[in-house]
């Protein structure tokens, strides 16, 4: 059958049956990048660049001598902007999480995988730190094609070795990084000055990071988009016929064809893409854009820049493969609103508003009061009846507070506080004591009645907690 634009995606769709960096046999195929170069590739560097120096100098950012950003998640304390989160506060997580993955969503909806080309740390590490010293050490893809064929001496060795030992050290100090987001910058200079005898668990973490740094970067690499990435595998789900993505205008380009020396101009029949390859050879994930949108491509716009420079070459027009989208192309018209993006976002509005009022209704105490365990109640010589509680305060600022207690109901009520009459809940801490509360016989309604506590800061009510009172089982009156 023969090829015509119109035609063009409804021939072979064989390509989408097997990965190219997997042969027939099941071996992986090396990909061979051609050094990318052009203004997309600059731009990336420059929006890169950026992205790195926050990267490293993330876990340095401090608010109020605290982390800015921390995502212990050995403690379950997580600090996002100088914020303290706890486990009690899993809900706002959760809810901080589904509104990233919304967000992630309808961005991708709408603007394809530019998160994957742009800004991933895989990318960004794979693509603008460990490839280009391996373009620096051994040169470009031929060069690297030919000294992995060649025999082991002295040159091969020198070079492998280096780019190894280069590789080893970028990773080591990534993994640093890494764990300075986890378990905060502090614990991680002591884990470097100190004897690893004396912190054997993060050393090891250390370690384990490095080696799964070196791992990807210096061997797994595409691999880690095409096969690992649950974003990448989502792509199917997610991209629609609107989505804006790099892509080839098989329009214009088809039918492809090698542009012959004696001919002075391209044939009227044939179309703008002169077969050179040179959009496959850059591509750092092996595929030929041509074939259309594939769950492999991660938007670097390594093939846009490699096209581009041919099309100036063959004076043509540059965007033979550009940001657009299957609809934009056939139809000629870019569609940014589409129901799903409208629905996406009015989803995500209401999640933002949501967490909104979270966040700014959150109290700075959160107070859990508990029956003492195995207790049940007293009876005091007046004739009162005593209940014993565990009471607990977690502080979830970054400054000590001052509480005083008082009973809020029943009126008859008191409440005493065992040992210390001084609450001052640490900041970032957790305060526990031991309170009774004491009642006359004749204000317990049923078997369990409820006591409120008022927690006061300065004077000021900032939180109520409740919790049952017991006391003695009134039996029923009988007529003698
Ligand atoms: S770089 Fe452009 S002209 Fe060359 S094969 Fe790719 S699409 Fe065709
Ligand atoms: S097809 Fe183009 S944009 Fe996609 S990964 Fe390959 S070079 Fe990058």
């Amino acid at each position: 059958m023969s090829t015509t634009a119109e035609n063009y995606y409804a021939y072979d769709e064989e390509f989408r049956n097997n990965i190219v960096t997997v042969d027939a046999q099941g071996k992986r195929v090396w990909v061979y990048a051609k050094k990318p170069k052009g203004p997309f590739h600059n731009k990336r560097i420059v929006i890169s660049i950026f992205l790195l120096v926050l990267f490293f100098a993330g876990p340095f950012l401090k608010w109020n001598n605290r982390p800015f950003l921390l995502f212990n998640i050995f403690e379950r304390k997580f600090i996002l902007f100088g914020h303290v989160f706890w486990p009690q506060d899993f809900f706002l997580l959760a809810i901080t999480a589904i509104t990233f993955f919304v967000f992630i969503i309808l961005f991708t909806v709408a603007f394809g995988r530019i998160w994957c080309g742009w800004a991933c740390p895989q990318t960004l590490f794979m693509e603008m730190v460990f490839r280009k010293i391996e373009y620096w050490i051994e040169g470009n893809a031929n060069n690297q094609r030919r000294l992995n064929k060649q025999t082991w001496g002295v040159r091969k060795i020198g070079r492998k070795v280096t780019k190894h030992a280069v590789f080893i050290l970028v990773s080591i100090l990534i993994a640093h990084v890494a764990m300075s987001y986890l378990i905060g910058i502090d614990r991680v200079k002591e884990i470097i000055l100190q004897s690893p005898a004396e912190h054997w668990s993060g050393f090891i973490g250390l370690l384990l990071f490095t080696a799964i740094f070196y791992g990807v970067f210096a061997w797994f690499r595409e691999q880690a988009c095409v096969v690992v990435c649950p974003y990448g595998r989502l792509q199917s789900v997610l991209l629609v016929k609107d989505s804006i993505v790099v892509a080839y205008d098989w329009l214009r380009g088809e039918p492809r064809g090698k542009r012959k020396n004696d001919q002075a101009t391209i044939s009227e029949k044939q179309g703008d893409c002169i077969d050179c390859k040179l959009c496959v050879h850059v591509c750092p994930t092996g595929i030929d854009i041509r074939n259309g949108t594939q769950l492999e491509c991660v938007n670097c716009t390594a093939c846009i820049d490699a096209c581009d420079d041919v099309m100036v070459k063959i004076e043509k027009p540059k965007g033979l493969i550009r940001y657009s989208s299957f609809n934009a192309i056939k139809e000629g018209k870019q569609k940014l609103l589409t129901p799903r993006t409208i629905g996406y976002s009015v989803v995500l509005a209401v999640l933002l508003g949501l967490l909104s009022f979270f966040i700014l209704t959150r109290a700075d105490i959160e107070t859990t009061i508990l029956k003492a365990p195995g207790t049940l109640y007293t009876k005091t010589d007046d004739g009162k009846i005593t209940n014993l509680y565990m009471i607990e305060f977690l502080n979830k600022t970054f400054e000590d507070i001052p509480l005083t207690l008082k009973m809020e109901s029943p009126q008859a009520a008191t409440l005493m506080k065992v040992g210390d009459p001084n609450i001052v809940v640490p900041k970032e801490g957790i305060l526990r004591g031991v309170v009774m509360v004491k009642l006359p016989e004749d204000s317990i309604t049923g078997t369990k009645t409820v006591i409120e506590l008022g927690i006061y800061r300065n004077g000021e009510l900032i939180t109520t907690a409740k919790a049952k009172f017991i006391g003695p089982i009134k039996k029923p009156r009988t007529l003698n």
